[in-house]
């Protein structure tokens, strides 16, 4: 078995959470299933908690996404199958999800899939700010950022339709080249 590169910090030794990752890694997100979970930074944890229970954290990509209790199941689902119970399902809202946190690899698989990954970094939060902080987190609406490129011909000219496209994350453009229109994943 090799280590792969996902940025979990399971104990390669604890038998029980490896195969939790690899079962949920494989979860879809039920909106864009060409993506994992874990691909869109929705899956953030695999841990024992202090009762033996497998314990999964969950961050929401945007709050009162309808997607989210779509995903719970579909992690009980999986861990069910793979007869990984008992577990519990915590969703944790700080840090608050990002588009920086959608890996390399998934903006290629979204591209493909025909919708035109976050352009830029976000940056308005901090990803490694401890849950407890008392900071409080500031989102700056991104002014500048470059508009994103076609996800089918590539060409740079494109123009936003509408602020929202088939869901709230997304923004409806159109290919001034190649006249189709797309979802951009907006940064967030
Ligand atoms: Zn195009």
């Amino acid at each position: 078995m090799t280590t792969s590169t996902a940025p979990h910090t399971a104990n390669p030794t604890d038998a029980t959470l490896n195969r939790a990752w690899s079962v949920l890694e494989a979860v879809p997100d039920p909106e864009i299933p060409v993506v994992s979970i874990r691909e869109l930074g929705i899956l953030r944890d695999v841990r024992h908690a202090a009762d033996g229970a497998l314990e999964v954290v969950i961050t929401p990509t945007y709050s009162g996404c309808p997607a989210m209790s779509q995903i719970a199941e579909d992690i009980g689902l999986a861990l069910d199958a793979a007869q990984l119970g008992p577990y519990r399902i915590a969703t944790v809202l700080a840090p608050a999800w990002t588009t920086d946190w959608i890996t390399a690899d998934a903006r290629e698989k979204l591209r493909a899939y025909g919708i035109a990954p976050p352009t830029g970094q976000c940056g308005s939060h901090d990803a490694n700010a401890s849950a407890g902080s008392k900071e409080k987190v500031i989102r700056f609406v991104p002014r500048s950022l470059p508009a994103p490129a076609c996800p089918r011909c590539g060409s740079a000219h494109t123009e936003r339709l509408a602020q929202f496209g088939s869901t709230a994350c997304k923004a409806l453009y159109r290919c001034i080249d190649c006249r189709e229109p797309f979802d951009y994943f907006k940064p967030y």
